[in-house]
């Protein structure tokens, strides 16, 4: 794979230079947290490239809260085309979601329209963790705190600049169009090399705390568990809230709901989470999870049984999102412990 050096007023040019072609976003700080922002005429300045993920993981750009479908029951797709999106300082775990997002929106039966276009046209430049977060279990399940696929183009901080490697022919493209921006990388990728294997050391130090089993066991571990008072248990401070499945970087369900518009009606998909009552509730009334326990079972079953099995990956990426969302303190790795 070929590698570069980027400096950081360079890569402030690249962005500013890509805004032309698409809405560039950057996680930039709020207090402790960090949000995905637009950029504007400040470019780079606040961006906060290494860190960990922010609040908001990127199955937004390409899945948003709500979608515009159809406009009066018409089988025609809504014309009006969004300007592509770039993501600057993606991380690891929220990469890793794509694979259960894809396999969800883009596989041959059930192709999603909205969801292909926004994938094709957007831009990911992921960028490496430099610490982690108290909440981050990403490792336990086998990824890495640096992307090791599926961007475009990554960045890992050294120094005064970032090491940049190609993932993608539309990242080189980029590359090689604005290559005066970017000097060779031999005096750096010792050092980025350096500076991944002491995060992973301290990040497995950090989660072995958290006694979570071997991630080639969890599959079994749970089949076990599956009519155990587990759930019963962990369920009890729960209250129904959906807040663990609208955070999730891989949760994506959706309802479809038609309301009125200016002139006549108009349908729009909007998340949905298997946490609430209605969301398998059918006609009649009946509900195959009316038990709230059902229901976090569930949750854990799509992705920690259901998902190995049709994709061989975790439909959860240890992002630590849930833990951080959840009002009655259910923290997922304490749930994966006790399995
Ligand atoms: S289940 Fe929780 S830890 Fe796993 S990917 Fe979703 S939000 Fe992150
Ligand atoms: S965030 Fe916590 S309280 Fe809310 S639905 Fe999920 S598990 Fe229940």
């Amino acid at each position: 794979m070929n590698t570069y050096f980027i400096n950081r007023p360079n890569l402030d040019r690249l962005a500013r230079s890509l805004s032309k072609t698409y809405k560039v976003y950057v996680p930039v700080k709020s207090g402790e947290d960090r949000y995905y922002k637009k950029i504007g005429d400040e470019g780079l300045d606040d961006a906060v490239i290494g860190e960990i993920r922010p609040v908001q993981s990127i199955k937004s750009f390409f899945f948003p809260a709500r979608t515009k479908v159809s406009d009066y029951f018409s089988e025609q797709i809504p014309e009006k085309k969004p300007r592509p999106v770039a993501i600057i300082g993606a991380k690891s775990c929220d990469l890793a979601s794509l694979k259960v997002m894809d396999y969800v929106y883009m596989q041959d039966s059930f192709k999603d329209p909205f969801y292909i276009a926004r994938r094709k046209e957007g831009l990911i430049i992921s960028s490496d963790c430099t610490t982690y977060g108290e909440s981050c279990f990403c490792v336990a399940l086998g990824i890495m705190p640096y992307p090791t696929e599926d961007f475009d183009i990554n960045l890992s901080e050294v120094g005064t600049g970032y090491v940049v490697e190609i993932g993608s022919d539309k990242g080189e493209k980029i590359i090689r169009d604005c290559s005066k921006l970017f000097q060779s990388a031999d005096l750096y990728t010792e050092k980025k090399d350096e500076a991944r294997k002491k995060l992973k050391k301290e990040l497995e130090e950090h989660v072995k705390k958290s006694n979570i089993p071997s991630k080639d066991s969890i599959q079994a571990r749970f089949r076990k568990k599956f009519d155990s008072e587990l759930w019963d248990e962990t369920v009890k401070t729960c209250v129904e809230c959906g807040a663990c499945n609208m955070i999730c970087p891989a949760c994506h369900c959706f309802i479809l709901k038609d309301q009125k518009a200016d002139k006549g009606f108009q349908r729009l998909r909007l998340w949905d989470s298997c946490l609430l009552m209605s969301f398998a509730r059918v006609a009649g009334n009946a509900n195959p999870r009316k038990l709230l326990a059902q229901r976090l079972r569930n949750r854990f079953d799509k992705k920690f049984n259901f998902f190995p099995d049709v994709i061989g990956k975790f439909g959860c990426t240890g992002c630590g999102r849930c833990t951080e969302a959840c009002p009655g303190k259910i923290d997922i790795r304490e749930v994966l412990s006790k399995l």
